[in-house]
Order: C-alpha cells, then sequence, then structure tokens
C-alpha cells in the first residue's frame, strides 16, 4: 500500500532517482517477529520497584531526594489501587506500592538501582513515533478539524539520509492510521559537504555555525546563500574558512586545524579559539567565526538591492496613483515591464519544481543587472522630467513591489524592510490599475504573471543593446576614456541587428555618452579604433580623439618603413627569374601571397596616417 502511494503518483518523490530508495527500501520488507527489539532505540528512562511501606521505611526509600525533589516523585508514584496522591501524605505510605520514576531522557540513576530500582528494559523505536509525526500533531486519534484541514500535509522536504528510516514510515503510519497518505510531495534536498567532501558534523569541527554567517552576513543572506546552493545534485561542497577575529584573514580550515581548541593565524600570528576552546584560557582567546565565501556573494546582493530601493525611494517623492496604459509607456518601460511578466513566471515555474538555485539565479540576475544596474540608470533623467516623471514613477513602484514579493520566501528580512519604507510612499500602486498595498509583504499575494506585458521583441532589442552597450564600457575602461568624454562609435553586425539597434541610439548616448555612426554590415570602421566583439556584433570605438598624435604618427611611419622594406625584398625575389622558375609552384604562391598580405598592412597604414594628419 505504502508503495502503490508513489507508484500511484498520490506521493510524488522529487528529484525522482530518490523514488528508487523509498520502494526499494519497502519491497524488500518481510513479517517482522514480535519478539525482536530495534536494538537503536531510546532506552525508556523509567525506573520501577515495588516497596510494602509499614510507616518506618519511607527514609530509606527515598533519603537520596531533596524536599523539593519529594514533592514531584510523590506525583510519579502510581498507588496499586489506583487514585492519586498527595505530597503531603507521603511520609503517611502504608502497604504495597509500586514506584516509577522517571528521568529526564539519557540520564542515568545507579542511586536508584543501589535502592533496588530496576530500569524499564524496553526501547522506545524513536522512528515510531517520528512516523507519527504528521497526523499525531494534528490531534490524531481524535477527528479534530485540524486533522480534517491540514491532513494530508503539502510537501515534505527531507535529506536522503532518512527516505526509509523516516519518509516510508510516515506514508506507512499515515495510510494504515488514517487512511490516507501524510503529504503530495517529498523534495529531497542536497547535503552540504566541507571542502573535503565530508559530511558537516559538531563532533569533526568541519560545520558552519549558522549564528556566525547571520553575524557576519546577516539572516538574509544565509537564507540566500543557501537557496542558491540548493540544486538536484545530490551533494554540494562548501569550503569553510575561519575569519582570523584579529585581522579579518581568511584562514582555510584543514583536516587538522580544525580539531584544534586554538589556532595561530597565518598572516598576523596572533592566536585565535575555535569551538573546541574548553580550558579557561583558550576560551579567553577571541574566538575566529568559520565563514564561506558563498555567502560573500549574497550579502554583497543585499546591498545592491538596498541601494537600488533607496534610490528609487528618493526619487518615489511626490508619487501619485493612477492608472497606467502600457501601450503608452517609453519602450525601457515596456521592456521592464516584459521581464517582470518573464521572469514571474519563470522563478513561480522553478519553485513549483523545486528548483529552488534556479529561482536565486533568476531573480539575482534581474534584479541585479536589469532592474538595479540598468533600469535604475536608464530611469534617472525621466525621473528629472516633470512631465515623464510620473509614469517613470508609477513603473518604478509597480516593479520594486513584484521584486520584494518575489524576493521575500529567500530574503525575508530586508524585503519586508523595504516593503515597508515602499508603502509609505506609495501605499497605493500597481500596473495598469493601482491598489492599496498589504500592509506586510508576507501576507501580500504571490504576484501573477501579466502576460500581456510580455514582449519578445522588446526583450530581444534589449538583450542585444545590453550586450553592445557592455562592450562598449569595456572599450572605454580598457582605454582610459573618462565618462566625461564624447565617444563615437559603430557596430558592424547583420540586418537584423542593426534594425534592433537603431532605435536605441539615444540610450547609447545617454547611458555610456556614446554616438552611434552606423549599424550593419556595410559599416566602415574608423581608421583608428579599438575593437570589441561580442555576440556577432564587432564593435569600434573611433579613438582619433584619445591618442597622442605625434607619437602615434612615429609609430606608425615606422611601420610603413618597416613594411616598405619587407615589399621590396619580396618584390625582388618574385622578380628573379631562376626563383620563379625552378621552386615549386606552391612556394611561389605563398611569397605572392605574403607580398599581398603587406601591402594590404601598408595601405591600412597609410590611411591611418592620412587621418593622423588631418
Ligand atoms: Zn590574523
Amino acid at each position: 500500500m505504502a508503495m502503490d502511494a508513489v507508484t500511484s503518483g498520490r506521493v510524488k518523490i522529487t528529484p525522482e532517482r530518490y523514488a528508487k530508495s523509498y520502494l526499494d527500501w519497502l519491497g524488500e520488507k518481510r513479517d517482522w517477529p514480535v519478539s525482536r527489539q530495534l536494538w537503536w532505540g531510546h532506552r525508556i528512562p523509567v525506573w520501577h520497584k515495588r516497596v510494602n511501606f509499614d510507616g518506618t521505611n519511607w527514609e530509606t526509600c527515598v533519603f537520596i531526594f531533596t524536599e523539593d525533589e519529594v514533592t514531584s516523585f510523590a506525583q510519579r508514584i502510581v498507588p496499586t489501587d489506583g487514585g492519586s496522591l498527595q505530597s503531603d501524605s507521603v511520609s503517611e505510605l502504608r502497604g504495597e506500592h509500586d514506584l516509577y520514576v522517571c528521568l529526564g531522557n539519557g540520564e542515568t540513576w545507579p542511586e536508584g538501582e543501589r535502592l533496588g530500582f530496576t530500569r524499564d528494559p524496553e526501547v522506545l523505536d524513536t522512528w515510531f513515533s517520528s512516523a507519527l509525526w504528521p497526523h499525531s500533531t494534528l490531534g490524531w486519534p481524535e477527528k479534530t478539524p485540524e486533522l480534517g484541514y491540514f491532513y494530508p500535509t503539502s510537501v515534505l522536504i527531507t535529506s536522503r539520509d532518512i527516505i526509509t528510516l523516516w519518509v516510508a514510515r510516515m506514508v506507512l503510519t499515515g495510510l494504515n492510521n488514517v487512511g490516507e497518505v501524510p503529504f503530495r510531495q517529498v523534495f529531497i534536498h542536497p547535503k552540504i559537504l566541507d571542502g573535503y567532501g565530508e559530511t558537516m558534523s559538531k563532533s569533526k569541527g568541519n560545520g558552519v555555525d549558522p549564528l556566525d554567517i547571520v553575524d557576519k552576513f546577516g539572516a538574509d543572506s544565509l537564507r540566500y546563500g543557501l537557496t542558491s546552493l540548493t540544486t538536484e545534485t545530490q551533494d554540494v561542497r562548501m569550503p569553510v574558512q575561519f575569519e582570523c577575529p584579529h585581522c579579518q584573514a581568511l584562514i582555510d580550515q584543514t583536516k587538522k586545524n580544525r580539531e584544534l581548541p586554538k589556532v595561530a593565524c597565518s598572516k598576523c600570528g596572533k592566536e585565535f579559539s575555535t569551538q573546541w576552546a574548553r580550558t579557561d584560557a583558550d576560551k579567553a582567546i577571541p574566538r575566529a567565526a568559520v565563514v564561506s565565501e558563498r555567502f560573500e556573494v549574497a550579502r554583497n546582493f543585499m546591498n545592491k538591492l538596498w541601494n537600488a530601493a533607496r534610490f528609487s525611494l528618493i526619487n518615489l517623492e511626490g508619487y501619485s496613483p493612477a492608472p497606467v496604459n502600457v501601450n503608452e509607456l517609453p519602450v525601457e518601460d515596456r521592456w521592464l515591464l516584459s521581464r517582470l511578466s518573464t521572469v514571474t513566471q519563470e522563478v513561480t515555474a522553478a519553485i513549483e519544481a523545486f528548483h529552488y538555485a534556479d529561482a536565486a539565479k533568476l531573480l539575482y540576475d534581474f534584479a541585479w543587472d536589469e532592474f538595479c544596474s540598468f533600469y535604475v540608470e536608464i530611469s534617472k533623467s525621466r525621473l528629472q522630467d516633470e512631465a515623464a516623471k510620473p509614469n517613470a514613477q508609477r513603473v518604478l513602484a509597480h516593479t520594486l513591489d513584484v521584486l520584494l514579493r518575489l524576493l521575500h520566501p529567500i530574503m525575508p528580512f530586508i524585503t519586508e524592510e523595504i516593503w515597508h519604507n515602499l508603502g509609505q510612499l506609495a501605499p497605493k500602486r500597481g500596473i495598469p490599475e493601482p491598489y492599496e498595498a498589504t500592509q506586510h509583504v508576507i501576507i501580500a499575494p504571490w504576484p501573477r504573471p501579466d502576460s500581456s506585458h510580455q514582449d519578445k521583441a522588446t526583450e530581444a532589442r534589449f538583450a542585444t543593446f545590453q550586450a553592445a552597450l557592455a562592450a562598449l564600457r569595456e572599450i572605454r575602461s580598457r582605454q582610459n576614456i573618462p565618462p566625461r568624454n564624447k565617444v563615437e562609435f559603430c557596430i558592424k553586425c547583420d540586418a537584423a541587428t542593426a534594425a534592433l539597434l537603431q532605435p536605441m541610439a539615444a540610450y547609447f548616448q545617454s547611458m555610456a555618452n556614446a554616438t552611434a555612426t552606423g549599424f550593419g554590415p556595410s559599416v566602415v570602421p574608423p581608421p583608428m579604433a579599438s575593437k570589441s566583439a561580442v555576440s556577432g556584433m564587432e564593435i569600434f570605438v573611433d579613438m582619433k580623439d584619445f591618442i597622442d598624435k605625434p607619437a602615434e604618427i612615429a609609430k606608425n611611419e615606422k611601420e610603413e618603413q618597416k613594411l616598405l622594406g619587407l615589399i621590396k625584398g619580396k618584390e625582388a625575389k618574385l622578380g628573379n627569374a631562376s626563383f620563379v622558375d625552378r621552386a615549386p609552384a606552391n612556394v611561389v604562391e605563398t611569397e605572392r601571397a605574403g607580398l599581398a598580405q603587406y601591402q594590404e598592412q601598408l595601405a591600412s597604414i597609410r590611411a591611418a596616417l592620412a587621418a593622423l594628419r588631418a
């Protein structure tokens, strides 16, 4: 029956390969003799003794207890005749009684055993009680409203090591006790290993203390970092380091130093303590946090988002809600809304399929590259323009709203904070019709993609534009051209790409201080150009204003003389009748090709010189 639940699809296990471990385990089950005990259970921490009280032997039975303990002890005495005992009547006890003493789990009680108490020989199968969890927590065996409403639950997320120990047993007992599977979906997450591929464990000392990560990077960075690690792979490796509390140097954790109570920093030489510090002297040494660079990326993302949100909020001053006609918006707004809709759709699909790392990556790329770095920058000029401002603000407020809702499950704290600030300036927001936003993002509905906003042509146009813009900026920085200096550029590309780029000329101007002189297959690069090639485009920036002319002329003249010499040599060789007649045809052909190449190079050097002298 428990196997049917999975084979029939009533319980779906993701990734699918884990369904096999589940079925294999159940498939080889045999009848279980009732006499057999599980050896790995917890021993029941209850001691028993039958005592015949005669009014004088009370003290000898309980002398090891303090006065307070006598009171609680009395509550645990079960008189053989049933009923209950009052603590003040303990010393009045007469006759035969069964005494049961229950101590905390894991405790031993040698004193009691000396007094003749014996420990219960049974063990508790820990997985048996765990198996009851999905229904026992909801009030079963009573038919509570909670059981009716919440059972079966939706998703169980767990580690692969307990598929047989726990998942299979929950299904078994759920079907037996309630007649229904305990959950519809099981997601098996990857296991985080250290940099050496070993399971992180407290006893090995190779783990990352989440509180260290929270202290150093923030709770959202911890959560984002872990989400971005949650792929469908079996294991993920996370190399860990000690951060020296004296000089902040990162010291790699090795199999040796991870077990030491104190370590000397290899940079500053001072000692720091680890989680293994036990002596007072070791504990007095400042402790090093255990960190991983995986969380650094996450923290930078938080900062980027925070700064972009702050920029947006500053620019929402004077915001007024009103309906927006998307078709009348400028192309960059339609592009952003289209991307927002596409990303909402993709993130929702990724989460529904348990592709958490994909969801994190999609949001990271959209939030960082498209919203923060690109849209926020492109909208700066419109936010200064009184006529264009109201709609720019509405698009900004709406996009931030949707982005925060999408990011909230992965970064709950920072999104809640920004949401609150956004609510102060733009409590009513939304496109096309504004509506009252919820007070907290945690109770806001999950965004639905507005497919009418999706425009693949505009998305393609911006993707091409962004690639060209990045190449332009790369040339600027490679050539040390300050941002305030205007540049001219042209792009050699096919006609379709040119058609995408042509309408973006004004954006090249505003975002890279760059004037386009042409797009297309017939573009002629300027004689002195710096070039970059990306995704089928060749981007040429005219360098005529950015070079040291006399030095460049001298360099080219030297090159011209060198080429003239080489050409003379080739011409002499090819003019020699005995060489041309005697040498093999292919050798002569190579010489001719070499000559043609030198002549071509000479022509381009001379064109460059003409431009430099102009
Ligand atoms: Zn140090």
